[in-house]
């Protein structure tokens, strides 16, 4: 933000982001008194509030010491509009060191009692993992919630790759607000899906530096601060690799299970084999594997196995985990996704659609069985 020139040196801004009128700061600056932080916090709102067509209702600035923990927070006075304002009282950090995104409530108690998943409404959670980036994950997570949708099943989306979050492109979130109604963040409903990511909440062009507090204060606040309303699933979308989110997750939630994305190589499987087993320590049942970019069906219709097709499947049995199935690679997911149409994956036949239509019943079934396992469902039997 460039009304903060000035105020702050411009290497000390962490994280600025705005929402419904509120303004968060994240700031690094080393050896500055709570006097000169909360002078600086005011000037910095004064002169946002002066942009044009600026509404702020308040802005929230936290300093951080260099291990991310949160050792002040300032919150310029309430008055905005016409003046100056005074410095506010400073309010005390959770105990992650995560004072909540501007603007949200911090408490879920207006919900309800929380479920079986720990999401009020929310009957089920299916996290989306893989061993790294690149795989396709973000892909699938998106194609699984728009088969499930399509299917008719109440279904959110959780872009919790909060690293790199793709969901604005792939959903073709570009030009929409994100909107708070009462202190909740309200998803966007789109392709069937009540989608959520914090690229709709950072400037997408800054890189994110989070440390694990601020990682897990994010993934927090975006899973309970969400008005899902009532779903029958919530898929999550994590970021790649074996890293704090995927902990946070655990801790906070009782997922239904976890789908390991996976390319056919052998390089590829190794990371995959860490992502299986992290759920497996965190004690989230996998409910299988999916190949994806498994083969490439040319023009002339024939099948190229590009990398090594069936690897993830051979994989998977050696973990002894279920195979969900195999997506091909095709320009259509390519383009499709960049066009933030995924509802277009599931039209006009062909390899594509079959394929994802096969993944979505085979994770339909896995999830039935898990709920079997965990005692959740009774098995039913039908005589004809
Ligand atoms: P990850 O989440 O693992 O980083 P993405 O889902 O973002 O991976 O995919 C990376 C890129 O590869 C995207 O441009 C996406 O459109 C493309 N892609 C993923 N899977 C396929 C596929 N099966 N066919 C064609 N392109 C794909």
């Amino acid at each position: 933000m460039k009304a903060l020139a000035g105020h702050f040196p411009a290497e000390g801004v962490q994280w600025a982001a705005e929402l419904d009128g509120v303004v968060s700061l994240r700031l690094f600056v080393p050896g500055w008194s709570t006097a000169q932080m909360d002078a600086a916090a005011t000037k910095a709102r004064q002169a946002i509030a002066g942009l044009p067509g600026a509404q702020v209702k308040a802005l929230i600035a936290e300093f951080v010491d260099d291990g991310g923990s949160v050792v002040y927070t300032s919150r310029p006075g309430a008055s905005v509009q016409g003046g100056p304002s005074t410095p506010g009282p400073a309010t005390p950090s959770s105990a992650d060191g995560h004072t909540p995104i501007g603007g949200l409530t911090t408490n879920n108690s207006a919900r309800g009692d929380a479920s079986a998943t720990g999401i009020p409404g929310v009957a089920k959670v299916i996290a989306v993992g893989a061993g790294k980036g690149g795989v396709g994950k973000s892909s699938i997570a998106v194609n699984l919630a728009v088969g499930l949708a399509r299917r008719g099943h109440a279904v959110g989306l959780l872009d919790a790759d909060i690293y790199g979050p793709s969901m604005p492109t792939m959903l073709g979130l570009g030009a929409m607000e994100q909107n708070v109604h009462g202190g909740m963040l309200q998803p966007f409903y789109v392709h069937g899906v009540k989608a959520i990511t914090l690229g709709k909440l950072v400037d997408p062009e800054k890189p994110l530096i989070w440390r694990g507090p601020m990682a897990h204060g994010a993934f927090k606040q975006l899973t309970e601060q969400t008005d899902w309303g009532n779903l029958d699933y919530l898929i999550i979308d994590l970021p790649p690799g074996t890293g704090d989110i995927a902990l946070t997750m655990a801790q906070m939630l009782k997922l239904t299970g976890a789908v390991v994305v996976c390319t056919p190589q052998k390089v590829a499987q190794d990371d995959a084999v860490r992502a299986a087993r992290m759920f497996q320590q965190l004690n989230v049942p996998v409910l299988g594997v999916v190949e994806n970019m498994s083969f490439f069906v040319g023009d002339d219709g024939k099948e190229y196995d590009l990398f090594g097709r069936g690897g993830a499947e051979v994989m998977a049995q050696r973990l002894n985990l279920p195979f969900l199935g195999s997506v091909p690679i095709t320009m259509a997911l390519r383009v499709n996704s960049d066009e933030g149409n995924p509802s277009r994956n599931f039209e006009g036949g062909g390899s594509l659609p079959i394929a994802l239509e096969k993944m979505v019943t085979n994770v339909e079934g896995q999830v039935s069985l898990a709920a079997l396992r965990a005692g959740t469902m009774r098995p039913t039997l039908k005589v004809k």
